[in-house]
């Protein structure tokens, strides 16, 4: 039997309601590839657009091994145990590749998995960096709908996605291990630039005066690079995710970030240029997109390719003529 299409206005009330399942299932249809699907998850987030943008947006990155999930686990529950609803949502491109996303996974935080004020979303399979992205800020939007005030975006450092969830993100907190002098070397620059807050994990006990001679490197690392705003100096910070050391701290830093830069105008910046270029993004997904499935230039497209391989067409002559294929005036 076919499945019903769920009604979009029920849909939407239950969701806001904060029932589970209704969250669940728009995230479902958000994660869909069916055209019809697609069309009531744009439906349902247009609506819900009122209810939208008033958590605070975190996202976490780190090597594997560093302690990510341990430390979203240990914080996620602090968060609640303050009173806070907590989205955690992965952003990991290989899921597609690898059958399953190491991200988001429930077992890996067993505390915030069986809390009632917590929500564990594992990355979307949807192929390429830029649709599970896509996915991955709607579901933010139904989140945020659904009454969470923090989500936290889980990500490994491969290829771009460092960068893709910083665009999603109000607030973007690198983990780090102790022992800077070898890491220091394989840290791309880019990260730095890009953290709003390093902190180097598993600093308990012994391990703290090795997390603390990692942070000095890492500020003077910091300290090299121009800062991203005259309001924030990125803070190097020593926490536990095990040992619950060092959070509080943390969770205080970000919202002191937020402070300042609400008070600048430098967080609606931000808010609204995340809004536009996610616009562009989409635009430009569905283009390539049309232009490889179009009849009309999906063929013509393999056999340019092929000409230009071999050096038959001019690269220029090409683009022109897939260019008035698609009806662009060149
Ligand atoms: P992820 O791959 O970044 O998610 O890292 P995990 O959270 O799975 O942690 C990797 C390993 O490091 C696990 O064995 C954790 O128990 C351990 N670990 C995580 N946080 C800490 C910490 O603060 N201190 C210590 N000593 N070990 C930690």
């Amino acid at each position: 039997a076919k499945a019903s299409s769920p009604d979009p206005a029920q849909l939407a009330a239950d969701l806001c309601a904060g029932k589970r399942a209704a969250l669940a299932r728009a995230i479902t249809l958000v994660e869909s590839k069916k055209a019809e699907h697609r069309r009531l998850a744009r439906d349902l987030i247009q609506e819900l657009l009122p209810r939208t943008g008033k958590a605070l947006r975190v996202g976490i990155t780190g090597v594997p091994g560093v302690g990510k999930s341990t430390t979203i686990d240990t914080l996620g529950s602090n968060l609640t145990a303050a009173g806070h609803k907590v989205a955690v949502l992965a952003v990991d491109p290989s899921s597609t590749r690898t059958g399953g996303s190491i991200l988001g996974d429930k077992t890996r935080m067993a505390r915030l998995a069986v809390d009632p004020d917590a929500y564990i979303r594992p990355s979307p399979s949807a192929g390429t960096l830029g649709g599970v992205a896509a996915k991955t800020r709607e579901t933010m939007l139904l989140c945020e709908a659904a009454g969470f005030d923090v989500i936290l975006v889980e990500t490994v450092g491969i290829g771009q996605s460092e960068t893709t969830v910083a665009d999603m993100v109000d607030f973007f907190l690198v983990l780090m291990l102790p022992g800077a002098g070898d890491e220091l070397q394989g840290i791309k620059k880019g990260v730095l630039e890009i953290a709003d807050m390093i902190a180097v994990n598993k600093a308990e006990g012994d391990g703290a005066l090795r997390a603390r001679s990692a942070a000095s490197d890492y500020r003077a690392a910091l300290h090299i690079l121009a800062p991203k705003s005259p309001n924030w100096t990125p803070p190097v910070i020593t926490i536990s995710g095990l040992a619950n050391e060092g959070l509080d701290h943390l969770w205080e830093q970000i919202e002191v970030y937020r402070e300042r830069m609400q008070k600048s105008g430098e967080w609606a910046d931000k808010r609204s240029r995340q809004q536009v270029a996610w616009m562009w993004d989409m635009l430009q997904q569905r283009m390539m997109e049309a232009l490889k499935t179009n009849s009309n230039t999906a063929d013509r497209l393999k056999s340019l390719e092929a000409d230009v391989r071999d050096g038959k067409t001019a690269v220029s002559l090409a683009v022109d003529e897939l260019a008035s294929l698609m009806g662009l005036n060149t």
